[in-house]
């Protein structure tokens, strides 16, 4: 059984999360629409696109495009935080997940009790 994990931590403001885009595409379209994963990198990389996952079994590729937020103040605060109703819902709940970003605040544990 996996261990259930909790959030802890605060956000440093390293702005890290706004300064690449992340999109979940399906793997299988990628394939079908160049030939093959390599063409697809090769074609991607000339663009400012990285696959940075693959999930055969769940035909998904996480692409990372090298696109800041708009919305990025050079204090690396969000220009929307007075509006937070403008702001993306996956911009209030990020992180929600364990990620790769080194300089982030935030931290999974393993969640204790039940
Ligand atoms: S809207 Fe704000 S929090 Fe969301 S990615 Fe842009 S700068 Fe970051
Ligand atoms: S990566 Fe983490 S610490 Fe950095 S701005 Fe995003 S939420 Fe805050």
């Amino acid at each position: 059984m996996m261990a259930r994990k909790e959030r802890t931590g605060e956000c440093v403001m390293c702005g890290e999360c706004c300064k690449k885009t992340r999109v979940t595409a399906v793997l299988s379209n990628i394939v079908s629409q160049h030939g093959s994963l390599k063409e697809a990198e090769a074609y991607y990389s000339l663009h400012g696109i990285k696959i940075m996952d693959v999930d055969e079994a769940g035909d998904r590729a996480l692409l990372e495009i090298d696109m800041q937020c708009s919305k990025l103040a050079p204090d690396n605060s969000c220009l929307l935080n007075g509006t937070p109703e403008k702001k993306p819902l996956i911009c209030h709940k990020y992180p929600w997940f364990e990620d790769d970003i080194e300089t982030c605040g935030y931290t999974f544990v393993a969640k204790t009790g039940y």
